[in-house]
């Protein structure tokens, strides 16, 4: 099915998404969320979450976050090449020709016209047909893009390899144009050029050209742009290659702050309203050297040493304090 190559007219919208995310963790309290204590570079640190950072379900959701990002993110890079490689030219249909179909007789320079669609459809395959017509014939179909791909329809059964361009206009200074191009023409006839041949035919019309001079404008302007060779420079590239970086910073940030939390020795903890950690009591573990803070750990959160205290008493069933009022006796 032919599809629109955009239009003009002499006369936007905006998408936000918003998802709410099941898992929250973050570095400050919120609702339903609890304290998670790890350190990084023997610098306590606390998380604030909904579900057990802890445990490996989280690193492995984590992980396969990731991995879906990493093959999302290839994907998309790989569609992003995909669209600045350069095009095969067309071979069109046999019967298919160009053609300038003046109905409301406001091109002066048709045959000239014709050559110059001749010209671009020697350079690129694809055939294009010109058609004027008054605003009162397209009426029944709603809009202009609407009768643009009826009309492709009906003028080209099974052909996907044209490109058609209506124009219509009211009053004075009130023109429309709405293009449809076959399926097979993306290539010779990408976004990029549409896009680039309508601004021009814009332009040109709002100049005050004549029409046909408007067209032959728009023409000489789109043959200057090469489809085979490849664009790097297209916007598909750079929409793909940032939705790719950012889908995978956006998974890499998390895989990484949940490996952190795992060799931070994380632990859920109780923090009473106001308290810190930062100037909390710490002790270093006598195996691995590494301090953590003893209130939290029964043993060592890096290698699992149990805590022993200086003071600790290695024999608990005898009595090695002395009673205060004795101390002096020394
Ligand atoms: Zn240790």
């Amino acid at each position: 099915m032919p599809h629109s190559s955009g239009g003009g007219s002499h006369g936007g919208g905006s998408h936000s998404a918003s998802s709410r995310p099941s898992h929250v963790v973050s570095h400050h309290r919120m609702p339903g969320t609890s304290p998670y204590l790890y350190y990084r570079h023997g610098v306590p640190l606390i998380l604030y979450a909904n579900t057990d950072i802890t445990g490996a379900a989280y690193r492995n959701e984590k992980r396969i976050a990731f991995f879906g990002a990493l093959f999302f993110s290839l994907l998309l890079l790989f569609f992003a090449v995909l669209s600045c490689s350069p095009a095969d030219k067309l071979t069109p249909y046999p019967a298919s020709e160009c053609a300038v179909i003046d109905n409301l007789d406001v091109i002066d320079n048709e045959d000239v016209l014709l050559t110059k669609l001749n010209e671009y459809a020697d350079y690129t395959g694809m055939k294009t047909v010109v058609l004027t017509v008054s605003s009162s014939e397209f009426g029944l179909w709603a809009n202009l893009e609407n009768y643009a791909y009826s009309e492709y329809l009906s003028r080209f059964p099974g052909n996907e390899r044209m490109w058609l361009i209506v124009y219509t206009e009211e009053g004075k200074g009130e023109w429309f144009f709405e293009g449809m191009q076959g399926d097979e023409t993306d290539g010779v006839l990408p976004e990029t050029a549409s896009g680039r041949f309508n601004a021009s035919l814009s332009s040109a019309l709002d100049g005050g050209a004549d029409v046909g001079d408007a067209f032959l404008t728009a023409f000489d302007d789109l043959l200057e742009y090469d489809p085979f060779t490849w664009h790097f420079g297209t916007a598909p590239v750079f929409v793909c290659g940032g939705l790719a970086l950012f889908i995978l910073i956006g998974a890499v940030i998390p895989l990484l702050q949940a490996h952190d939390i795992k060799k931070g020795g994380a632990t859920k903890i109780h923090l009473d309203e106001g308290e810190t950690v930062e100037s909390m009591e710490r002790v270093m573990c006598e195996y691995c050297r590494k301090k953590y803070i003893p209130r939290f750990h029964k043993a060592c959160p890096f290698c699992g040493t149990p805590r022993t205290t200086r003071n600790a008493n290695p024999f608990p069933e005898m009595d090695f304090t002395y009673p205060e009022d004795n101390a002096n006796d020394f």
